[in-house]
């Protein structure tokens, strides 16, 4: 097959030749949310591209909405990885779209205090909302990005909204990035109505319309660099059934190569290419929004797994607060869960007659989650180790711990108010409680491995964006430091976690990103 000619669509393992090499002007490597965002801009620039993702194209045509089936699919290690700590469920994306494929399509802009604290704290330069407000209006058009209407609240979604207005805490509709919703609710196993407004369905089409040529089944290994310039990428070809690789290679010659691999692996693969000692900060300052739940259960069904996840959000908590110096609450965003039944039982705590007498009522199980808005002195560290896997440190700090722990006092409360017989927190020991009046149990909770489940679906840093190469790993126009052109576009470069759900966020940097590529390319580096 000639890739040379062939058109619109995206190439996969039986395509390829081994020992073929292909040159383009810009080599991206990853296809999510980073990857396919930057691909589509340059090609809006008429820019050549190539973008390598190591997983396998999965359109709806190849869904089943079996959850596991799908995690099998769609996610990096099967959806089996943890951090260091064993129980934290490592969450990311191994297929053409990346994590978008099976996120929740939650999108916010990235909000204003995060953008001061990035300015004043990191000294970010080029990133603030006068230059992320264009991509933002053109990236919302583009995936349709509105708040969830009435009828996309599921049972569960409108019992948290009453609870969160007679709680009177603040709350708001989650902006969503979905066109005619057919509610299935199987957005975390591919969308099979091409609804969810995933990179595969928007930002990848888009780019190959205008010329990108995107391999799927090409796992991007060493740069071949000369002098501080990269030359080559060398791509092994995977073997799509087993998802390792095939024996087979090729390799691509760009003008500037872009790791856009997630938050979880872009620093990884630059500390693959031997990079660490040249730039001591890879793979610190990582943060992941660890995610805390409680599941609930009711008398009347709930049927968690229909519809859109969250429709309604709230904020009241977002920020710590703090009383004479001391956290007093607060530091994370509450949302209503979505779990299929396998996932859900995957996750239920407890065995035997605890978990069957859950799981007999599992259309009558809610529940929530909060996300964690990373703690910045108590970051996590994406390593090497000596094997040569990577390993996702997260050291849960003392005020992370008291974080979690007001999150999950939150949560009981919210679920009681929305009416929940009885509350479990998510965790080995699955604590239960009977009513609120119970919350004392909650003093028992191990805050430590296996203690809580938690998930970690939002990862960032591990390639720091700053002036200094000492304590960050890109400048503020995305390029590495002391290469000529390499740059990162992902969540990678946050200075510090998010806050809110990242993605519109990696879209409006790789915004920033491609316009710094075409001065880079235009001017010569
Ligand atoms: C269950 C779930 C729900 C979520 N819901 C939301 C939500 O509602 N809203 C929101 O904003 N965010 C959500 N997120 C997070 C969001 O999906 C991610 O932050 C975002 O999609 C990450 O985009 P990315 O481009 O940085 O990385 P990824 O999407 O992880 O893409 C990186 C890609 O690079 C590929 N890659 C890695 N290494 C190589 C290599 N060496 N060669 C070739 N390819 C490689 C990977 O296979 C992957 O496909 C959710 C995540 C999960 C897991």
């Amino acid at each position: 097959m000639n890739i040379e000619t062939k058109k619109e669509r995206v190439y996969e393992a039986a395509d390829y030749q081994d020992g073929a090499v292909y040159s383009t002007q810009v080599c991206i490597i990853g296809s999510g949310c980073g990857g396919a965002t930057l691909a589509k801009r340059l090609t809006d620039f008429g820019v050549n591209v190539i973008v390598l993702e190591q997983g396998s194209y999965i359109p709806a045509t190849k869904m089943d909405q079996r959850d596991l089936n799908m995690m099998g699919k769609l996610y990096g290690e099967r959806g089996m990885g943890t951090a260091s700590d064993q129980s934290t469920q490592v969450l990311h994306g191994n297929n053409v779209g990346g994590a978008s494929v099976h996120y929740w399509a939650d999108s916010y802009r990235t909000p204003q205090d995060k953008l001061d604290s990035w300015q004043q704290d990191y000294g970010m330069q080029g990133h603030d909302m006068s230059d992320l407000a264009p991509a933002f209006d053109d990236i919302e058009k583009s995936l349709n990005i509105h708040q969830a209407p009435d009828h996309l609240f599921n049972n569960l979604n409108n019992k948290f909204r009453s609870a969160c207005k007679s709680l009177s805490w603040h709350g708001h509709r989650v902006p969503q990035a979905r066109k005619h919703c057919a509610s299935s609710g199987h957005c975390m196993q591919g969308c099979l109505y091409d609804a969810k407004q995933s990179q595969m369905v928007t930002h990848i089409p888009t780019a190959i319309k205008q010329g990108a040529r995107v391999f799927a089944n090409a796992k991007a290994g060493k740069l071949v660099s000369q002098g501080g310039t990269v030359k080559q990428v060398r791509v092994d070809i995977m073997d799509s059934v087993r998802n390792r690789a095939s024996g087979k290679t090729m390799t691509i010659s760009a003008d500037v190569v872009v790791v856009a691999s997630g938050g979880f692996s872009s620093s990884y693969y630059l500390m693959q290419q031997g990079m660490k000692k040249q730039l001591p900060a890879l793979g610190k300052y990582f943060s992941m929004n660890p995610s805390a739940m409680v599941h609930s259960l009711f008398d009347e069904d709930i049927i968690q797994w229909r519809n859109i996840p969250a429709a309604w959000g709230i904020d009241e908590y977002r920020q710590r607060r703090y009383q004479q110096g001391q956290y007093s609450e607060g530091g994370y965003l509450l949302m209503p869960s979505q779990l299929q039944p396998a996932m859900l039982a995957g996750v239920l705590p407890g065995i035997g007659k605890q978990h069957q007498d859950w799981m007999k009522n599992a259309p009558k199980i809610g529940g929530t989650i909060s996300w964690l808005d990373d703690i910045e002195s108590e970051l996590g560290e994406i390593r090497i180790k000596n094997n040569g896997a990577r390993e996702v440190y997260y050291p849960y700090g003392e005020l992370t711990q008291k974080v979690l722990k007001d999150s999950l006092v939150k949560q009981v409360a919210l679920n009681f108010e929305m009416g929940a017989k009885k509350v479990m927190v998510a965790g080995a020991q699955g604590i239960e409680l009977n009513s609120i009046d119970e919350m004392k149990k909650l003093d028992d909770l191990m805050m430590t491995s296996a203690g809580l489940y938690l998930a970690a679906p939002h990862p960032g840093g591990g390639c720091r964006m700053g002036q200094d190469p000492k304590t960050s790993v890109v400048g503020f126009d995305h390029r590495v430091h002391g290469w000529n052109n390499l740059f990162v576009a992902d969540s990678s470069v946050f200075p510090s976690s998010s806050s809110l759900d990242p993605s519109l966020t990696i879209m409006a940097f790789s915004y920033i990103a491609a316009d710094r590529i075409m001065e880079a390319l235009n001017g010569g580096y």
